[in-house]
């Protein structure tokens, strides 16, 4: 569902979804600011979820993190892929995912909710998770490759021919959901990389500029 997402005076999106939950804090980092993020992992595009207890930062390849400890956040870098922030009300343990097409191919934010099961005791049913700026359909145009693994593509024709576009956070809701995460407490912030980037970093709109957003989630009790 769509859900108000807040700019707030630090330069750092959060959810209002997620504002009720007292006990952690959280941050969409923007081009001018991004939330601090005590455990990160040198990201490769993968499938692979890391507990982040006994985790030090960059020291693993993988592109999500769990964990259920207390005052250390867990984060990943984005610039047009799907940043996606994970918690479960009952047992307060959180996720923190990256999910560009080929995460989402290799069904990152699912594996991400089974580790939280697996570790946690995590039911579904109890997950909120809310969905950050990324690239979407607008602007993130594929090859014909890469769009037919994914129902969340469409074709556009035109007279060059058929031009595809993915919508990579829609597969990704549509994996949240699969797995059994309520829709109503599913968040997307709907904003495009792409089309605001005076206030996002863009890969596809600037390929030569290293810039990164940190997302970051910390379980304050
Ligand atoms: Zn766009």
């Amino acid at each position: 569902m769509k859900a108000s997402f807040r700019l707030a005076q630090d330069g750092v999106y959060r959810c209002d979804g997620f504002q009720e939950f007292f006990w952690q804090t959280h941050g969409f980092g923007t081009r001018n600011a991004s939330p601090n993020a005590d455990v990160t992992l040198r990201q490769v595009h993968s499938g692979r979820v890391f507990n982040a207890r006994g985790t030090e930062d960059r020291a693993e390849e993988g592109d999500a993190l769990v964990t259920d400890e207390i005052a250390r956040s867990i984060g990943v870098r984005t610039a047009d892929c799907v940043p996606i922030l994970l918690l479960d009300a009952a047992t307060r343990c959180v996720g923190a995912v990256h999910a560009g097409w080929r995460g989402t191919a290799a069904r990152i934010v699912e594996r991400a909710i089974e580790r939280m099961r697996a570790d946690f005791g995590t039911d579904a049913a109890h997950i909120y998770a809310a969905v950050g700026p990324c690239i979407r359909a607008c602007c993130y145009e594929v090859g014909s490759d890469i769009a037919e693994q994914f129902e969340a593509a469409t074709r556009k024709a035109n007279a060059q021919g058929d031009r595809c576009f993915l919508n990579l956070a829609e597969a990704n809701l549509r994996q949240m959901r699969a797995a059994g995460v309520m829709d109503q407490r599913i968040f997307d912030c709907g904003l495009c990389t792409a089309c605001q980037s005076a206030q996002f970093f863009s890969y596809r709109r600037e390929p030569t500029n290293p810039g990164r957003m940190t997302t970051s989630i910390s379980r304050l009790a």
